[in-house]
């Protein structure tokens, strides 16, 4: 339902937080975070219920400080509002993390196909599908990130914003828009992205719009929009004048 992914220097837990805060509105029922640290350790957190409950939890049990993050509140269609099905969804052993809005219609399909290679599944979202689905190719593509994601969203149909780092690529988190917003935010040595701009808009006023069936990397350094193949893509920017 909301989205929100951060690199920089800064540690992005907060920033994450605030980020789905604002992002509340949209309605949700379950909320969660990763991040990356320094060392390059992925943690994640998440949790059914209110961004309160969550908050909770990471004050009690908190996560390594990391500067490359991604949050998600949730909407559940697929698999009820519990911790388990909340986002991010974890694979590749707990070193890939993965967020999505939308819907992806084959899951199914795509689900049987990991099955019968052995993959067994933590929830039962059609995210999760998704993200096994990425750890898979990301072996297949010499731990290529971005190829790996480029041969994933290729392989969905429906609805989907989707947002994935893994903890060997610290400083990057690639995203993928197929009818479903997505929006970068364009920071000094650090740089956002969120389902709307409300998910950056205290921290940046710069924006990219990603057009449809586009691909987005950021790193704290710049970012990159391709299509589903690769190729580069001209995007088109705007300032954000609203007041937030
Ligand atoms: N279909 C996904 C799920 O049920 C994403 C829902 C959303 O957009 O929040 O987990």
């Amino acid at each position: 339902c909301g989205i929100v992914g951060y690199v920089g220097p800064r540690p992005s837990e907060g920033i994450l937080l605030s980020g789905l805060a604002r992002l509340e509105y949209r309605g949700y029922d379950s909320a969660g975070v990763a991040v990356i640290d320094g060392d390059g350790t992925l943690g994640m957190r998440k949790r059914a219920g209110k961004l309160s409950v969550l908050r909770d939890d990471l004050a009690r049990t908190p996560l390594p400080d990391g500067t490359t993050g991604i949050g998600h509140t949730r909407w559940a269609t697929h698999g009820g509002p519990t911790d388990a099905n909340a986002h991010p969804h974890l694979a590749d052993e707990g070193r890939l993390a993965v967020i999505h809005n939308g819907i992806i219609e084959n899951f199914s399909v795509l689900k049987a196909e990991l099955e019968a290679e052995g993959a067994s599944f933590a929830s039962e979202t059609d995210t999760e599908v998704a993200a096994q689905l990425l750890a898979r190719e990301y072996h297949a593509h010499g731990d290529d990130l971005e190829a790996a994601f480029r041969a994933t969203v290729r392989r969905l149909e429906g609805a989907f914003t989707l947002l994935a780092m893994h903890q060997d690529h610290p400083g990057l988190v690639v995203g993928a828009r197929r009818n479903s917003p997505l929006v970068i935010g364009l920071g000094e040595g650090e740089n956002f992205l969120g389902s709307d701009v409300a998910a950056f808009v205290e921290h940046t006023r710069n924006a990219l719009a990603i057009g449809q069936d586009q691909i987005v990397s950021i790193t704290p350094e710049g970012v990159r929009v391709t299509d589903f193949d690769g190729g580069e893509v001209e995007v088109e920017p705007f300032e954000v004048t609203w007041d937030a």
